[in-house]
């Protein structure tokens, strides 16, 4: 009797609504058509015009106020000639979306005819109302003012819609007291401390060829599909983005029949569509494939600068999200859409590269690149060591709390993986065996060559956090849902702070006069020894690696609220302002802003399960005892399932009386009081209502049953 339809669902998408594959040679036209390029602005600006603004991309250098109109003016002829006809700031408050509010181009005048309007004051500056963004206290309710300011090192693009598209301008978003009120502002205040550090060392190595440096970003995507019929039948996926219920279904992923198999066309048909609009938008995608779990795919791009790739993966997130409906899809970006099967992450692999395109993680051809390399990768291994709890908390949410240190995806210890190889060569400096063969003892210190690392050194252990991958690292313990800037900006920050130190001590020994490779290899063996407790390569799922975790003395942090604890800490403030990332203030806003996040998403999620429990659930096995009574045959069938039915739905009922009680108490006034009571009261109260609802599942009969079951969204392809 239910309104769903799971043979509809399946055919529930049809191919005439479906925009052709552009052909390859297309895709080199398309790509970055819908972005204002360095390139097309040249075009558009005169020399000294474009000179003036070019340094201000590149190097840093503030915006000349002269030339606001002039740029203003070329953007907006671009925009209208791409059919723009509005244009909007666009940024990523503190809720980890983005932002947007639409200007027309065109002003009514009082002759009743309309002016295009948008100079250069539009352009720098605007102030859209921010009295219902999150701000953590920053911003005193009387002043709801914000202000938006222009990025022009993330460059203007142009969004797209079904009848029209929008000017967007990437800007950082600000309280007028000078406060970020945003995610992008400490990411480019880290990228800046990052180039700081990093030149200053390359300087000592006495390399001057590089004059800025960034961190490079490439972010891997994992999301699953489900049908658009099933969706809006769950107002648990509606509401809090993941299944409150779900019993499992006969078969989940074990036959590891989905991982990389043979996408089906309904499915190849929307990605490629999305990446047709992406290109347009200059995000260099580049693989696409089945991931674990059924329903569940990936995609990844080629890694950019890593304010760009920030940018970019919100509105990656964005085109899958809107695409999917075109093919009678919804994506789920949520960390554990379904309990059971796999959940998804966002693996952001990070490197430094400098403007004459060097990547500091990749082992060099020389001895002198190689111990350069060498000490990179020291400061990095430092620096998650002693930051630990930083990153684990640029990654701490409700949802994610689901997946990290829940036996599948990376636990929630951070520790490093190095390879074999690395290891070797840290393992030999440690007890100074030097290098291999003929060419042992270069160095004197036994630095000497590196044996040849692989390039692309296969990455063999998908369970640690944090994985040296070849040329880069992979930090594996983002969530699919969140915004990369976080745990980028804390990335930057720490091994800012690790490279300076270093460089500092590196330093000292030269003032001592040691001679500069005897120093070097001193330094990276003290570093190493210092921190190789961050070093794990075993299995990071194991019960023995929590032991051997805990010998170690490394932090294990298991829920966000643990986490988040540690984000206003002494160590963490004062580093945040060394390096002008965030200041006091601001850490202990977004602080408060990560409780009440915490707080509000599982509060959502305890009344949701009250609610599908109460209205929808109990009703439908009380609706199924009913029918039993009514079968009128004394059978051992009927009375046996009478039975258990009946125990079960009390059970649910007693567990359901239980999270009303905690649904209604909120643990305290404190933002963090009413976290920890949600973590601590109404997620256990919320599991004990689905344990019977799922025991349901499988006893009452499906007429009844008021929900679509995995069974059903997970095959549906
Ligand atoms: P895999 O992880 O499957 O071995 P790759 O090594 O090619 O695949 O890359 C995975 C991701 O890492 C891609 O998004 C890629 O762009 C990114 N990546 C590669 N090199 C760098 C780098 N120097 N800095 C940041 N990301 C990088
Ligand atoms: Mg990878």
């Amino acid at each position: 009797n239910h309104d769903f339809d799971v043979v509809s669902a399946a055919r529930n998408w049809r191919l005439d609504s479906v925009t052709p594959a552009t052909p390859a040679a297309v895709v080199g036209e398309l790509f970055a058509s819908d972005v204002l390029t360095l390139d097309e602005l040249r075009h558009r600006l005169s020399k000294p015009v474009f000179r003036s603004l070019q340094s201000t991309i590149e190097g840093g250098a503030t915006l000349d106020p002269a030339i606001a109109d002039t740029v203003a003016l070329a953007m907006k002829t671009w925009a209208m000639e791409k059919g723009a006809t509005h244009y909007t700031h666009w940024f990523q408050p503190l809720t980890g979306y983005t932002a947007e509010k639409h200007d027309s181009f065109l002003s009514p005048t009082s002759e009743g005819s309309a002016i295009a309007q948008f100079g250069g004051k539009e352009l720098i500056q605007a102030e859209p109302d921010a009295s219902s963004f999150p701000s953590g206290g920053l911003r005193a309710t009387f002043e709801a003012r914000g202000y938006t300011a222009w990025d022009p090192s993330s460059p203007a693009f142009i969004m797209r819609h079904a009848n029209g598209a929008t000017l967007c301008i990437p800007t950082a978003f600000a309280s007028w007291t000078g406060e970020a009120l945003d995610l992008k502002t400490p990411l480019l205040r880290s990228v800046e401390a990052l180039n700081k550090s990093v030149l200053k060392a390359l300087d000592l190595f006495g390399h001057t060829e590089s004059r800025r440096v960034v961190s490079t970003l490439g972010a891997e995507q994992e999301y699953f599909l489900i049908a658009e019929e099933y969706y809006y039948r769950r107002p648990d996926l509606v509401m809090s983005g993941r299944t409150l219920f779900g019993a499992q279904p006969p078969k989940g992923q074990e036959l590891e029949d989905h991982y990389f198999g043979a996408i089906p066309d309904r499915v190849l048909s929307f990605m490629t569509d999305a990446e047709m609009q992406m290109y347009a938008l200059g995000i260099p995608v580049k693989t696409r494939h089945n991931e674990v779990a059924p329903g569940q795919f990936e995609i990844a791009p080629i890694f950019e600068h890593s304010n760009v790739a920030a940018d970019h993966q919100q509105l990656v997130m964005q085109i899958l999200r809107n695409t999917a409906r075109k093919y009678g899809l919804v994506c789920l970006l949520h960390e554990k859409p379904f309990a059971g099967v796999n959940g998804s992450g966002k693996h952001c692999n990070w490197s430094m590269g400098t403007d004459i395109g060097l990547n500091l993680l990749e082992p060099g051809d020389t001895p002198h690149e190689n111990v350069q390399f060498l000490f990179f990768c020291a400061a990095v291994i430092k620096a998650v060591d002693l930051h630990q709890d930083l990153l684990r908390v640029s990654v701490a949410s409700a949802s994610n709390d689901h997946r990290l240190g829940a036996n599948e995806a990376p636990p929630a210890i951070i520790s490093i993986f190095l390879g074999e190889e690395l290891t070797d060569i840290f393992n030999r400096l440690e007890s100074g065996q030097g290098g291999r063969g003929a060419e042992a003892g270069v160095l004197g210190l036994g630095v000497s060559v590196l044996p040849p690392l692989p390039r692309h050194a296969g990455d063999r252990n998908r369970t640690s956090p944090f994985a040296f991958t070849g040329n880069k690292f992979e930090f594996r313990a983002a969530g699919s849902s969140q915004s990369i800037s976080m745990p980028i900006t804390v990335l930057n920050t720490i091994v800012a702070d690790a490279v300076s130190t270093l460089t500092e001590q590196l330093q000292a020994k030269l003032a001592a006069s040691q001679e500069f490779d005897a120093a070097l290899a001193e330094l990276i063996r003290e570093t190493y020894v210092q921190h190789k407790r961050i070093v794990f390569d075993g299995d990071g799922y194991s019960e023995a690696w929590h032991q051997e975790a805990e010998r170690r003395g490394l932090l294990n942090l298991r829920t966000a609220l643990d986490a988040i604890e540690q984000l206003g800490s002494d160590k963490n403030v004062a580093l945040f302002e060394k390096f002008n990332v965030l200041s006091q203030r601001e850490v202990e806003a977004r602080q408060e802003i990560m409780y009440d996040i915490y707080f509000k998403t599982v509060n959502i999620e305890g009344e949701t399960t009250e609610y599908i429990a109460q209205t929808q659930i109990l009703p439908a096995a009380l609706s199924y005892l009913k029918d039993l009574s009514a079968v009128g045959v004394k059978s051992r069938a009927v009375e046996g399932t009478t039975d258990e039915v009946t125990r079960v739905v009390d059970d649910l009922y007693d567990a359901l009386q239980i999270l009303r009680e905690h649904n209604a108490a909120l643990g305290g006034e404190e933002v963090h009081q009413k976290a920890h009571h949600m973590r601590d009261h109404v997620l256990p109260a919320m599991q004990a209502v689905r344990q019977a609802a799922d025991k349901l599942e499988r006893i009452v009969s499906e007429q009844h049953w008021p929900l679509p079951s995995y069974r059903q969204m997970l095959f549906v392809k």
